[in-house]
């Protein structure tokens, strides 16, 4: 089995997401001109712990779930990152999604390096108690290794600020200590932050204007398909129809939505479940490979991996595409888009309002004092304007796609850090 893999896979693009980014890592490090050592250090997170967390189910089974938490690099500050609760999670990709943190956490200029956990689940089909159970497990599996001042935790893929809540009280009893700065995406009662839950959404909106401006787009009724309706997705729609923008296509896991005169977004996000699902509404769907293909301006995966690769790259439409998504396109793809002329912006310049508004989270719990709304959307917008020009500016003067770019912003502040600690 293992071997057929390996051999298929040498005919085909290549979509393990951490050989992927280990490939864009050396290129940025070797054009920065970082000895060897250096990547070796990089390409990997420095901890993995893979923990089996035992939960008592409904019906009184016990069921054995298996959890990750990876720390790419700590040498800039503590580790930050989400949790992902996903079927197909696997320990490859959270390690290449926390390597992605420490790039978002450099291009931002944050405090921090990169974290990532996951948990192989499916949270659709279990109860209020039990996700709290695993939840809960999860914390009690990884509590040795993760702390305010470690690694802090933060919503991802089907978790929410409910999971982050419970997350919190279990750190809290067992450090016998309140640990509001112990996780980010918490609910504003418990510490949470004003701007926390939109923050993603606003990052990727600011990107999109940017980029369109670059591009000489005109933002008020500019046709825009966005892959995926949850947080991130359905927070977006929101602001691209209050921005004028004419949100033609949606999706969820199950079915996609296309209509050229405009979606009636309002009722979509009133219809829409707490998993982003909304398509099983609706007769008139297309799917997810059929949306990606459809006409538009700009185009924004919103959902998951690999979603544009080589095979449907030469069938996209839009002119810009800002990645919502952690690792939509391949690195195939990034090289055929901007060959086409295609403006890219990257996931881990595009999706990093969300750790932004969670550095700002734990900048207020520690301080315990709070900003209002405002507050967190000015700074937000000083930081994603800067960080985009700065990563443009750099694809610009060295003649690189975007993607390269934001690696080499990204990167550079880790490097520097374990180079002045003496570990390379
Ligand atoms: P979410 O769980 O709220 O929503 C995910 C959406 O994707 C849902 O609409 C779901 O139906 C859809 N989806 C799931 N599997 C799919 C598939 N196979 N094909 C098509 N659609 C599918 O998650 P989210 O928080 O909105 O995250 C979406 C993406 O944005 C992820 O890649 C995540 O890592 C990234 N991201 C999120 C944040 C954040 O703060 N929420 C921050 C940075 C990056």
């Amino acid at each position: 089995m293992g071997e057929k893999h390996e051999e298929s896979n040498q005919t085909m693009e290549n979509l393990n997401v951490l050989q992927s980014t280990q490939a864009v890592i050396r290129e940025a490090l070797d054009k920065l001109g970082y000895p060897e050592s250096v990547y070796e250090l990089m390409k990997e997170p420095l901890r993995m712990l893979t923990v089996r967390i035992p939960v008592r189910m409904d019906d009184e089974s016990v069921k054995i779930f298996t959890g990750f938490r990876a720390q790419h690099n700590d040498a800039v500050g503590p580790t930050k990152g989400g949790i992902r609760f996903h079927p197909d999670v696997t320990e490859d990709e959270v390690k290449a999604l926390s390597i992605w943190m420490s790039l978002k956490s450099g291009i931002v200029d944050l405090p921090y390096g990169g974290g990532k956990g996951g948990i192989i689940c499916d949270p659709r089909e279990m109860s209020f108690r039990e996700l709290e159970r695993l939840s809960r497990g999860y914390v009690r599996a990884v509590s040795q290794i993760v702390g305010p001042s470690k690694d802090i935790p933060a919503p991802d893929v089907f978790t929410n600020s409910q999971i982050m809540a419970w997350m919190m009280d279990e750190y809290s009893r067992i450090k016998e200590f309140d640990s509001p700065g112990f996780i980010t995406g918490k609910p504003l009662v418990l510490g949470g932050s004003h701007g926390r839950e939109t923050a993603t959404a606003k990052g990727v909106t600011i990107c999109i204007r940017e980029a369109a401006k670059k591009k000489g787009i005109e933002l008020k009724g500019a046709r825009v398909i966005i892959q995926g309706f949850g947080n991130a997705g359905s927070f977006l729609a929101k602001f691209m129809h209050d921005a004028g923008a004419n949100v033609i296509g949606i999706s969820d896991a199950y079915a996609a939505l296309y209509d050229p005169n405009g979606l009636d977004i309002e009722y979509l996000l009133d219809r829409r479940d707490s998993f982003g699902t909304v398509t099983k509404l609706f007769k008139n769907t297309i799917t997810n490979a059929e949306l990606l293909e459809s006409e538009c301006d700009i185009l924004v995966p919103a959902a998951i991996e690999n979603q544009i690769t080589a095979k449907n790259a030469h069938q996209i439409k839009a002119d810009i595409i800002v990645e919502a998504a952690n690792g939509p396109t391949t690195n195939e793809a990034t090289k055929i888009l901007t060959e086409r002329g295609v403006l890219i912006v990257p996931d881990v310049l595009a999706s990093a309002g969300g750790v932004t508004v969670s550095y700002f989270e734990w900048v207020q719990n520690n301080q315990g004092y709070y900003w209002s709304e405002e507050e967190v959307e000015r700074k937000l917008e000083d930081i994603l304007v800067k960080s985009f020009e700065n990563v443009y500016q750099t694809a610009k003067s060295r003649k690189i796609d975007m993607r390269l770019a934001a690696y080499m912003v990204g990167v550079r502040k880790a490097a520097e850090a374990s180079r002045f600690r003496g570990w390379v």
